[in-house]
């Protein structure tokens, strides 16, 4: 992921510089605005890989600018990550809601930054359609509709294989139940929340034969995401 742009938009100097170290050591080339309207400046100079957008802003809110970075059709594609210092999970809901493609709760480590970064980034490369998606020893087979470990197929309702393959082309976010009911679902009004709960459980049960069923991870107060990597 060297040589891909990213760009800082905090208020807070020594965070921002703390961040653009951080990230240009790991090979990042970095651009800095300390609000909205210098990130406007910014990305009309040059549109970012990637944006680091903190939640708190003088002259408008992150999660503002989240949502008309999302808006305009010229930035819609550019992957945001929130900063945000609040630990509630209805705000971080809401930043996904908002648009943003993840968040990071202060502090955080640069390590961890990068990280997300690198995934987020990922998951942006064109190609996300492709036949085959690897989630650790599990194996989406989008041609021929199911899961495999190895030689075994993962026994899987039609429901639990729509929400499992949506997981593992999303991995690493977390989505709440009214996200997942639309995107799974197809935003069918008659089917209430709680049914996701019913089929999360289930996909946990036929997935925990094959020991995957710890990538299904509740976030208390949010939602569920898919990851291979301990939560
Ligand atoms: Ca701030």
């Amino acid at each position: 992921m060297a040589g891909k742009q990213i760009l800082i938009v905090e208020d807070e100097q020594p965070i921002r510089e703390m961040i653009a170290f951080g990230l240009r050591r790991a090979g990042y080339e970095v651009s800095e605005a300390e609000d909205c309207i210098q990130a406007r400046e910014r990305i009309a100079d040059r549109r970012p890989d990637l944006m680091l957008v903190d939640w708190m802003l003088p002259d408008m809110s992150g999660l503002e600018l989240t949502r008309q970075i999302k808006r305009d059709k010229e930035t819609r594609e550019v992957p945001i990550i929130m900063l945000t210092a609040r630990a509630d999970e209805s705000d971080k809901v809401t930043g996904l809601e908002g648009g943003a493609d993840d968040y990071v709760t202060k502090p955080f480590s640069p390590r961890e930054l990068v990280a997300r970064i690198n995934a987020v980034l990922r998951r942006a490369l064109p190609g996300g359609d492709e036949e085959y998606v690897r989630a650790d020893q599990l194996v989406l087979d989008q041609a021929g509709h199911r899961v495999t470990v190895g030689e075994r197929t993962v026994p899987l309702g039609p429901t639990e294989y729509r929400l499992l393959s949506f997981f593992m082309t999303h991995q690493d976010r977390v989505y709440s139940r009214s996200q997942l009911l639309d995107r799974v679902w197809g935003g069918n009004v008659y089917v209430e929340e709680r049914t996701v709960d019913v089929h999360i459980r289930r996909l946990r049960k036929a997935l925990a034969d094959f020991g995957c069923d710890r990538y299904i991870q509740t976030v208390r107060g949010a939602g569920y995401r898919f990851s291979t990597r301990p939560q």
